[in-house]
């Protein structure tokens, strides 16, 4: 579903100097697999998804992006949301004055035109925002609000699954949505996680820690450092990192 090939990308850092990141990628997500990106700060996790996502900024050098038998790698971010692509933001952004229920509106209708299909009528649309939100026990109050001004963690991160339920993408790539949640709000993201996946969806999960892994089971584990996949491996490979760290890999990487 997902092929990444010899992926490289560079930034422009503020200086102008040019910074090389993620130094010759490749991995492969089958419909319906969860694979876990594991790494130590600082080794290219972030970049990865926003090289895969299209963000501003981040220059895809060599190497190429297949998404469903199609090449993505040059196209617009939100040609890309639009055949079903997702991030959820490690740093969830707020947006003031905008109410939560407009906002995850306007993004459903944002993608239903770009795919030509007919916007959602407001009661429909309410209808399936209760539905979903009831699902990950958020009240119908939190989502009057501006989004996540004033959120908890936990609620950013809930926000995000709610995000997720509703644009039903084909493909979700969570970026450490694990950081900084208490055992309680780690469990919703896993739940949430668990809900969505399915036989025609693929994911991809990056964090730094293991235990969101212990709720979350993970087809594939890949180990990034400096800028590359430096081992891959099932589940146990989670708990070898929890028990030794990456130390040796950094090592490797180098
Ligand atoms: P991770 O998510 O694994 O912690 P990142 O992908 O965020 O790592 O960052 C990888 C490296 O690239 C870091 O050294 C980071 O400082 C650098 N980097 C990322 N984005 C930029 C940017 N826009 N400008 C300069 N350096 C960047
Ligand atoms: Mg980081
Ligand atoms: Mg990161």
């Amino acid at each position: 579903m997902l092929k990444i090939n010899n992926l490289h990308c560079k930034v422009e850092a503020q200086d102008g100097a040019e910074k090389f990141i993620l130094n010759g990628i490749s991995l492969e997500v089958p419909a319906g697999e969860v694979h876990a990106i594991m790494g130590p700060n600082g080794s290219g996790k972030s970049t990865l998804s926003y090289a895969v996502t299209g963000r501003d900024g981040y220059e895809v050098t060599e190497g190429s992006i297949n998404f469903n038998g199609e090449e993505i790698g040059d196209m617009a971010p939100e040609e890309r949301a639009a055949r079903g692509l997702y991030l959820s933001f490690q740093y969830p952004v707020e947006i003031p004055g905008v109410p939560t229920l407009i906002f995850l509106k306007e993004a459903l209708n944002a993608q239903r035109v770009a795919r030509g299909e007919a916007e959602v009528s407001a009661p429909d649309f309410m209808k399936l925002a209760r539905t979903k939100a009831k699902q990950l026990s958020i009240s119908m109050d939190m989502l009057k609000r501006p989004v996540n001004v004033g959120f908890s963690g936990g609620e950013k991160k809930r926000l995000e699954i709610l995000q997720a339920l509703i644009l039903e993408p084909k493909f979700l790539i969570l970026d450490e949505t694990d950081s900084g949640l208490d055992i309680d709000a780690l469990k919703v993201v896993a739940d949430g996680v668990n809900t969505l996946r399915a036989p025609d969806r693929g994911m991809l999960v990056i964090t730094h820690y293991q235990r969101l892994l212990d709720y979350i089971k993970p087809d594939v584990v890949h180990i990034l450092a400096a800028g590359r996949i430096v081992k891959s491996g099932g589940p146990e490979l989670a708990h070898e990192l929890e028990a030794e760290g990456y130390d040796k890999y950094i090592g490797e990487a180098a």
